[in-house]
């Protein structure tokens, strides 16, 4: 038989209803591929195989049927973040050791109302900090692409790394991921895998782990754009248990892919092109610009002139809101409890352990920022850079552009515990140059493997939506993947 791992989710449910194999049997190869990778590839942070061979067989029994939901049978790994019920549910932070919710997140019970299978729980960045996957209390994730000749092992990018390792080295069909300033495109663009930040109120923040509120979205992160849309239509929903959640019909996302990007205005900002960016990273924007001008685009200019305000706007307003909500982290209500010898020493134990060394470089920022003396000085500013930046964007759509191409990363994935960007945090923080820009305005966003460098890692590009307009990002975006092609990791672990 053909290696069931290797099909996309769109062949699966192909071959699932044609009774070519069963969700078991599917299951099966997926559970097989976890356990042989994992030990190297540090993907999952708890795998529910029991319970995953569980819902499989109940999915087998619909399909059996003639029944099932648009999801029926297809294997999904979860990003820590996400509350599943009785599981594993700790942001991978130690402050949140042995929580088990007593409830299922909004996104994933509309995967499991459509028949999705659980694989278990996929490592991050804690509380969704980072951009390496590297701030996990459960270790560094693994990238399955290394650059050619060489073994050092490179970084999936993050903070949903987990997400996008698993799905690259076929350790699931898709997965869940979150996006507060890149952690859903920056690690596809890592992976060769296509992951999309759907508009903010898109998605359900209900049972996700707070990071930033006005900030965080659910997504999918997949092996294809047509796989990514058919996760995002099921996760995607209006849900009374979020008021920022939106009533707008969830399109059927599919129905737009195939369609033809003739006379769509496809805008190219110049302020995206950042001193010192590598060679390549330029010449792959041209190869996009070129793929779509190919296929009947116009291909326009356009102004963003706060861009260069972004990163430095985003790392006070999500700090900030970071250090309110992991205020409730207190050692009393859920998971680690360092005693002391009253209730503030109690507090202050649990809090110097159960965060690490980044997570409490947000709160630091974040509380300073908030301050009595500061507030006006850099949140209240932060926030009014937010509306600038945000007015760049209403002037292209204004102007009548359909869709934004840029960059998704300025490199390609780095090696773990890489010194020249550990010595300073704000290294790393540039890694979300391209993207923090999409969620401070609260579009839609979405990263396509465009190539590879010349080292023989891939390289994505990012295409930048209007609000609730994720359709149009699919249209474009399988012009792109089939012009760029697909791309798979050489195999060495496992
Ligand atoms: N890397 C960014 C940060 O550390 C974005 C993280 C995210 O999108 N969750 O804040």
């Amino acid at each position: 038989m053909t290696d069931l791992t290797k099909l996309t989710i769109a062949e699966a449910r192909e071959g699932l209803k044609n009774k070519d194999y069963t969700s078991l049997e599917l299951t099966d190869a997926f559970i097989g591929n976890i356990e042989a990778a994992n030990a190297q590839l540090n993907a999952y942070v708890t795998v529910t195989a029991d319970q995953a061979r569980e819902m499989a067989k109940a999915s087998d029994a619909k399909l059996a049927k003639g029944e099932g939901g648009a999801l029926e049978g297809i294997p999904l790994g979860i990003k820590d973040l996400f509350a599943t019920k009785g599981v594993h549910t700790q942001a991978c932070s130690h402050i949140l050791d042995g929580f088990k919710p007593p409830y299922e997140s909004t996104v994933t019970s509309n995967l499991w109302a459509d028949g999705a299978v659980m694989l278990g729980k996929l490592n991050m960045d804690e509380f969704a900090m980072g951009s390496s996957n590297e701030t996990s209390y459960y270790g560094p994730v693994i990238n399955p692409w290394r650059k050619q000749g060489s073994n050092q092992d490179l970084v999936p990018g993050g903070s949903s790394g987990g997400s996008a390792s698993a799905v690259a080295a076929r350790m699931c069909m898709g997965a869940t991921a979150t996006d507060t300033g890149g952690s859903i495109r920056q690690p596809a663009a890592f992976t060769g895998t296509v992951g999309i930040k759907p508009t903010y109120g898109r998605c359900s923040r209900w049972g996700v782990v707070a990071f930033a509120s006005s900030l965080d979205q659910a997504g999918p992160i997949a092996h294809t754009v047509r796989d990514s849309a058919i996760l995002l239509k099921s996760m995607a929903s209006v849900d009374p248990k979020d008021t920022t959640s939106v009533d707008i019909e969830v399109p059927d996302y599919e129905a737009a892919i195939g369609k033809s990007v003739m006379g769509l205005k496809i805008g190219i900002p110049a302020e995206y092109r950042m001193e010192g960016m590598p060679g390549e990273i330029d010449e792959l924007w041209q190869k996009g610009i070129e793929w779509l001008k190919d296929a009947g685009a116009e291909i326009v200019d356009i102004a963003m002139p706060h861009t260069k305000y972004a990163l430095p706007a985003y790392y006070i307003v999500a700090p900030a809101e970071a250090s309110s909500n992991l205020a409730r982290y207190d050692g009393v209500r859920y998971g680690l409890r360092v005693p002391g010898k009253d209730i503030v020493e109690m507090y202050e134990n649990t809090r110097a352990e159960g965060f690490g060394e980044e997570v409490k470089r947000r709160i630091l920022i974040g509380t300073y920022v908030l301050s009595a003396g500061y507030y006006d000085a850099y949140y209240l500013k932060a926030q009014k850079v937010r509306t600038l930046i945000k007015r760049d964007f209403d002037l292209a759509w204004e102007n009548g552009v359909d869709a934004i191409l840029t960059p998704a990363t300025p490199s390609a994935a780095f090696g773990v515990a890489d010194q020249d960007l550990h010595s300073d945090p704000v290294k790393m923080y540039l890694n979300d140059i391209f993207t923090v820009t999409v969620n401070m305005a609260g579009l839609p966003g979405i990263s396509v493997p465009a190539g590879l460098d010349k080292s023989g890692l891939p390289l994505g590009l990012q295409l930048i939506g209007k609000p609730f307009d994720e359709s149009t990002l699919f249209q474009v975006g399988q012009v792109i993947e089939d012009a760029a092609g697909s791309f798979e990791p050489e195999k060495w672990w496992g």
